[in-house]
């Protein structure tokens, strides 16, 4: 077997739940390593308010550069009610920030997948999500939580004005809609691009810089337009009708939860940020699982570490070109649901209850 040599994993489990998750990811990482002669060498560090109760500071310059020098950061989950009356600059979130920021991750890529075996788990009927597989590529860079002017200043007569700005440059648009394209071409070839550029004009733009790359490049790929608000309705009404959404900021936020839902659990959902191709044509990229650190639930080895695992597995594929292992992966992960393994969390009637290392273990034992 192929020895795939200097492979840095860079671990980042985080707060709450994080460490948990990340164990079980840890155990599978080791299981691949030992049984198919994969050379992964992992890092592991603190990050959020476990960095901040430690160094008083969310992420050091020693973790940023370490993530820097990885080819992928796996992160666990960050925050917490300790650390909410924090200044804004010392969060915990801040960390996450300044990584999509620096390592410049300019794509978000959360795909919403209603696996067969927890379709009673959405709130939709059955027929609408069974078999769902979506993909949402969400500008995470620019638009209006990072556009200038901003801040709060006061106006006449005592008020205050708020302000943010909304922007976006043909080269910002393009290089996450070539994303969206090359995705949709290992997919099913079907891009929508959402915007408002009914009232906003840098929708407008947006939508004739997606529709020109398209044209140059894309010729085989099916591109169609979507209003955003309209796009927030067909997810519900018919989410079967997408393959890939292409959005910014702002409305890809919103879109990505929405789709999120639509499974039914957040124990479940990976997701992946991709930054551009360096020269040798490696893409920084950070890895990390939808939910929060679910402080509600952390220490009791009670959450499922399924989301975590499954951004493991599109580690494996966007950035360790290791596409064999990551198909093994999800599939381990289906079986064991398939025999009836459930955390607590996507328990229901007749399912056998897991704890967190139970479900790892099961996983592993598949993998097998
Ligand atoms: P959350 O995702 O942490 O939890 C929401 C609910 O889902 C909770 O009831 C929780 O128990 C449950 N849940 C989440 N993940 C689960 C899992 N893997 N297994 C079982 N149940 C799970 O969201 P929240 O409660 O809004 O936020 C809690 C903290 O997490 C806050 O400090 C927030 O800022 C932070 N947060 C961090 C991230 C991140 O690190 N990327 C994302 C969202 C929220």
């Amino acid at each position: 077997m192929i020895k795939v040599k200097d492979r840095k994993l860079l671990l980042l489990p985080g707060d709450g739940i994080g460490p948990e998750v990340m164990g079980e990811v840890k155990k599978i990482i080791e299981w691949f390593n030992k049984n198919k002669s994969l050379d992964f060498k992992i890092e592991e560090d603190l990050v959020g308010g476990a960095s901040y109760d430690k160094h008083k500071n969310p992420i050091t310059d020693e973790v940023f550069y370490k993530a820097l020098e990885s080819e992928a950061v796996i992160l666990g989950a960050v925050g917490g009610p300790k650390y909410d009356n924090l200044e804004f600059s010392k969060r915990p979130e801040r960390a996450l920030l300044k990584l999509r920021k620096e390592l410049k991750l300019f794509a978000n890529l959360r795909p919403a997948i209603c696996f067969k075996q927890l379709v009673d788990a959405s709130s939709l009927k059955p027929e609408i999500i069974s078999g769902l597989d979506i993909m949402i590529v969400r500008e995470l860079t620019g638009g209006i939580y990072f556009g200038e002017p901003r801040g709060i200043e006061p106006i006449e007569n005592n008020e205050r004005k708020g302000i943010n700005t909304h922007t976006y440059t043909t080269s910002e648009i393009q290089r996450v809609a070539r994303v969206a394209f090359d995705l949709a071409k290992k997919r099913k070839n079907k891009v929508t691009s959402c915007e408002k550029s009914n009232v906003m004009e840098a929708g407008v733009l947006w939508r004739e810089e997606v529709q020109a790359l398209k044209d140059k490049e894309y010729s085989k790929i099916e591109l169609s337009h979507m209003l955003a608000d309209n796009c927030a309705m067909q997810l519900l009404r018919n989410p079967k009708q997408f393959d890939v959404i292409v959005t910014d900021n702002l409305f890809g936020d919103i879109l990505s939860d929405e789709a999120a839902m639509l499974t039914g659990s957040l124990g479940l959902l990976p997701s992946a940020s991709l930054g551009a191709k360096d020269k040798n044509g490696k893409i920084r990229s950070m890895y990390e699982p939808v939910h929060g650190s679910a402080p509600d639930i952390a220490g009791k080895n009670i959450a499922n570490p399924i989301a975590t695992i499954l951004s493991l597995a599109m580690a494996l594929k966007y950035s360790l070109d290791l596409d064999k292992e990551a198909n093994q992966l999800e599939k381990a992960v289906q079986s064991v649901l398939d025999d009836g393994l459930r955390t607590k969390d996507i328990m229901s009637k007749n399912m056998k209850e897991v704890n967190t290392s139970d479900m790892g273990n099961a996983i592993i034992a598949k993998l097998k």
